[in-house]
């Protein structure tokens, strides 16, 4: 069940004050009963609900994926005008939002929803999500020093659970190495966190893997509609 205004707004009447507005002046009507109350909790799913008369329609699930660029914020809007994920929709009309963050110079995987309950299940840290990432960074890295990475390292917020990390390419010539990690939480800033408390500050930092769902070839700020059969396996 959800509050009415929510379920109006999101069906995209209005802006939530908007929709607000028309409850308290009697314009909405709930199974054909007129509802003034703000609070009222309704089935979007079940329930029928008309705006001056006329019903409105429920805004279809939507869910994307995105290989977001550097250089863009992880948010819908931005107040300063700065690139915004969003941005890279275009066509898409349904209001979705993203699941989780990426730093703004974090490239790779994003999810994009408008189903508040999907990317619930898929941030919430009881769930333990796998997320895998390739990071360039400085030096050359030992075998020992993935072995901490993967047993925990200590930072600011506490102990890392155990991740997997493994080499992934090693260019002695540049002083880089390329590292594949998967964590099973969603911290602000981890993977960088980590690689700083081992010394090796990332130089680049790309998500390939979100759960089961894999980036493969996607064009870098180009995004595509997840399968339903994509949908179901990060259920
Ligand atoms: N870890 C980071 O440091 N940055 C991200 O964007 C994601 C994970």
């Amino acid at each position: 069940m959800e509050r009415l205004q929510k379920v109006l707004a999101q069906a995209g009447i209005a802006s939530r004050r908007k929709c607000e507005e028309y409850i308290t002046s009697g314009r909405v009507q709930v199974n054909d009963v007129v509802v003034r109350e703000l609070g009222t909790k309704v089935d979007p799913a079940a329930d029928l609900i008309k705006v001056d008369g006329k019903a409105i329609k429920a805004q279809s699930k939507t869910y994307l994926m995105l290989n977001k660029p550097k250089g863009v914020i992880t948010s819908a809007t931005d107040p300063e005008g700065r690139k915004v994920v969003t941005d890279f929709l275009p066509g898409v009309k349904e209001r979705v939002y993203p699941v989780g963050r990426l730093d703004y110079e974090t490239e790779g995987l994003l999810i994009l929803t408008n189903d508040g309950e999907f990317a619930n299940l898929l941030t919430h840290p009881r769930n333990h999500v796998p997320r895998t990432y390739l990071a360039t960074v400085k030096g050359n890295l030992h075998g020992s020093v993935l072995d901490k990475l993967k047993a925990g390292v200590k930072l600011d917020d506490g102990m890392t659970a155990p991740a997997e990390a493994d080499y992934y390419d090693i260019n002695p010539e540049k002083n880089e190495t390329v590292v594949v990690i998967t964590i099973f939480e969603g911290r602000n800033r981890q993977v960088r966190r980590m690689f700083e408390a081992v010394h090796h500050p990332v130089i680049r930092l790309k998500r390939v893997m979100f759960g089961p769902l894999e980036l493969g070839g996607l064009p870098r700020g180009k995004f595509r509609a997840l399968s339903e059969k994509e949908v179901q396996a990060l259920r």
